[in-house]
């Protein structure tokens, strides 16, 4: 047989892999010994954040196999960097692996699930799956947010505990507020000026304006900041999505005028070079980039590892110090936090209408929702990542000095975005406690989420048609037009709301409340 052979080989790979990366797998491993009576092949298809596959290269993998009696035979390309395209393409085959999913998961599901290539897993869960059952049972409406329009559940989502809804916070070098005898800018207008005390007064010391008072590694963090500016960007921790105002109207931000308005402002701080010149082609390492070149000055972005870059930078950068800052007041006299964590993200995975062993699968899927799963995708392999004290998980010494405890963690297979509960003392433990009090600092902050929706079959193909153009197309394309200068958004306003409205855009804005409604009892 060609795939057990293919399997083999793979395995051999996979775990001179895992010795190079973890040296420490050795006798002191505390893992639970499960007796198998039989293996149970479970084909899977699991490609994640456009560079893994779950397979069994992951040490993670091979250890999950162990405690779940199964062998796992990922079906994902290895080496393919764009998991939507890969997912498509699978899904278009005909053939689908008995476990199915992506990061952003959940409207892929919930499309396809009621297209029927999905199982339904509601009975499934009832009767097979005491732990997904408990979790659902615990948070009522949890169960509502995984269910798609027909009532069914087609993924099993990853949850986040709601203590750490806090992700990200406005982070500012205290080191150059100290150096050029400056307070702590609380609203937009101090900070304007900050900003601008960076750009021209060098607290880099080096004789050069070579500033970039804020940068990102993420554009549309330069486009957050219509938030100081009376509007919003996104009602969830995905860039764009709508938000749910206080009279529970589902919106959009960037057909309003008022983001208009705010976002003539953002312009005008690019122009001014108060915003990285380079924010949009830069990259995701450009945070570390103008750090490492002692070059910027503010950052809105992840709360830990954004604090992190304090001890990585000291041999580099002498007294580099980042401090988060409470949310500047805006304009509108309005102090918030926009970015919040949700309680059931997008991510997850489901099983094929077409698997020839249900019963089994829904096991190993509940298995991710028991103790030992969690564990296991919150701290990895017992005795290799972490070790039980006093009945608690705790990460190995060895472990929480590493500079990214996360990417050590993402490279051995945990932390994936699969069906399981985080659990909040996973990111508690390595954090500083710096770290956790700007959490507790930040929670008053935050703002009401949108949830999410369950279309029905008509609302999805509108959702499908219009929501990807204009929100992966249109909107960003005039975003990076006016702000480059490439377009006035004055003059090319109206032309920008045509091209969304011809999209049925603005149906499916009303479809979107409907199925809010209907989906909240509102
Ligand atoms: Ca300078």
């Amino acid at each position: 047989m060609n795939i057990f052979k293919l399997t083999k080989s793979k395995l051999l790979l996979g775990t001179m892999f895992s010795l190079a990366l973890m040296p420490v797998l050795s006798s002191t491993a505390q893992a639970k010994d499960v007796k198998c009576d039989k293996i149970t092949p479970i084909t899977m298809f699991f490609h994640f954040r456009d560079r893994m596959a779950y397979n069994e290269d992951l040490p993670i993998v091979r250890y999950v196999e162990k405690q779940t009696c199964t062998k796992i035979v990922s079906l994902a390309p290895k080496y393919a960097s764009k998991s939507l395209s890969v997912l498509n393409l699978h899904l278009a085959s005909g053939h689908l692996a008995d476990v199915i999913g992506i990061h952003n998961f959940k409207p892929i599901a919930n499309k396809y699930g009621m297209q029927g290539a999905f199982m339904p897993l509601n009975n499934l869960i009832d009767k097979y799956a005491p732990h997904i059952k408990k979790v659902f049972a615990e948070n009522p409406e949890a169960k509502i947010k995984a269910s798609a329009a027909d009532g069914n559940i087609y993924y099993l989502p990853y949850f986040t505990p709601p203590k750490l809804k806090v992700g990200r916070a406005y982070f500012i070098r205290e080191d150059w507020l100290k150096k050029l005898h400056l307070p702590v800018p609380k609203t937009v207008a101090e900070l304007e000026k900050t900003l601008i005390a960076f750009r021209d007064q060098d607290p880099n010391g080096n004789g050069r304006k070579d500033e970039v008072p804020y940068c990102g590694r993420h554009w549309q963090e330069a486009v957050r900041l219509v938030n100081l500016f009376g509007s919003r960007t996104s009602g969830s921790d995905y860039y764009f999505d709508f938000y749910v105002n206080k009279q529970h109207k589902i919106k959009y931000a960037f057909v309003e005028p008022k983001f208009k308005e705010a976002y003539k402002h953002v312009i005008k701080w690019y122009k001014d070079k108060l915003i990285d010149a380079e924010i949009f082609t830069r990259g995701k390492r450009s945070r570390e980039i103008l750090f490492s070149r002692n070059q910027c000055g503010m950052v809105h972005d992840w709360i830990s590892s954004t604090t992190s870059f304090n001890n990585a930078m000291q041999k580099r950068v002498p007294g580099f110090k980042l401090i988060a800052i409470n949310p500047p007041k805006g304009i509108d006299g309005s102090q918030y936090e926009e970015h919040s964590r949700e309680l059931v993200r997008k991510d997850g995975w489901g099983m094929a209408r077409s698997t020839k062993h249900p019963i089994e699968v829904i096991k190993f899927l509940d298995w991710f929702y028991s103790p030992e799963g969690s564990r296991t995708n919150n701290y990895g392999i017992p005795g290799v990542s972490y070790n039980m004290v006093n009945g608690q998980p705790k990460f190995t010494k060895k472990v929480l000095a590493m500079p990214a405890v996360q990417d050590y963690l993402y490279k051995m297979g945990a932390a994936a975005p699969l069906g399981y509960v985080m659990d909040a003392n996973y990111e508690l433990q390595m954090v500083s406690p710096e770290v956790r009090n700007i959490y507790t600092r930040y929670t008053k902050f935050l703002i009401d989420q949108y949830p999410g929706v369950a279309y029905n079959k008509a609302e999805q193909r509108l959702y499908d048609r219009a929501w990807t153009v204009v929100n992966s197309n249109t909107v960003p394309e005039y975003l990076q037009k006016w702000m480059l200068g490439t377009a006035d958004i004055d003059k090319t306003w109206d032309e920008y709301i045509q091209k969304i409205k011809v999209t049925g855009f603005f149906k499916l804005l009303d479809e979107t409340q409907e199925a809010y409604n209907r989906t909240y009892k509102k």
